[in-house]
């Protein structure tokens, strides 16, 4: 059995990530929570994986199992790719969900972009493995789509109620149910592409962890 701590504080990730490698991972793998005294890990780094890597690193190290972590970003191309690595604070350092959606319908109303076509945008999600002996996998998973013109519908985060998905038929992410989310979300993609790449790791010979 191998056993994997789930770096995330942020409750609506941890659950998404537990549903998709619930169904993606197998018996062999058990997740395990993040304990409540590890602080918060800064992401400093540049790029997505940086990140993951930066929360994965923190969690093996206080933990002294395996850790997996995600690092997520919304890119919407008339904004130039802009929340991009920033989403989570992009109205500010303490800027909730709200804000930095009110923020981003603002932003593309500046930027005179009303019709569809001109809404392109992508949620981008680099899943990381840190195994206990330090080998590390990094995959990603991307999803198409659009910035509604207004918020719509109430499950999910973040942006999901103003982020219309390529194959979500024409439901906003928040109009999905959970499965349905998962089945076309970049954090879907991104970890059963880790999952896979995981188990075909661990299954090598002469493979050991733990
Ligand atoms: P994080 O750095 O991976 O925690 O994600 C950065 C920010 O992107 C979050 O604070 C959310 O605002 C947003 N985000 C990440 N994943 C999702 C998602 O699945 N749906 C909507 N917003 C998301």
């Amino acid at each position: 059995m191998t056993r994997l701590v789930v770096a995330s504080a942020n409750p609506h990730k941890v659950e998404e990530i537990a549903q998709i490698l619930e169904v993606a991972l197998g018996t062999e793998f058990e997740l395990v929570a993040r304990p409540g005294d590890v602080p918060d890990v800064e992401e400093s780094a540049a790029t997505l994986e940086g990140n993951a890597h930066l929360k994965a690193v923190a969690l093996r190290t206080a933990t002294g199992i395996g850790a997996i972590a995600d690092d997520s970003g919304l890119e919407v191309d008339v904004l130039g790719g802009a929340p991009g690595v920033h989403s989570a604070r992009y109205a500010g350092p303490d800027a909730t969900y709200a804000d930095n959606v009110a923020k981003l319908l603002r932003a593309l109303d500046a930027a005179g972009a009303r019709e569809p076509g001109e809404r392109a945008a992508r949620f981008r999600t680099v899943a990381l493995a840190l195994l206990a002996d330090g080998r590390e996998i990094a995959r990603e998973g991307v999803v198409e789509g659009r910035i509604t013109g207004a918020a719509r519908g109430t499950g999910g985060f973040g942006y999901d109620p103003v982020f219309e998905p390529v194959g979500g038929g024409g439901r906003t992410f928040a109009e999905l149910e959970p499965e349905a989310k998962h089945a076309i979300s970049a954090r879907g993609r991104a970890f059963r592409a880790l999952a896979s790449a995981l188990r075909a790791e661990l299954a090598r010979p002469g493979s050991v962890v733990e």
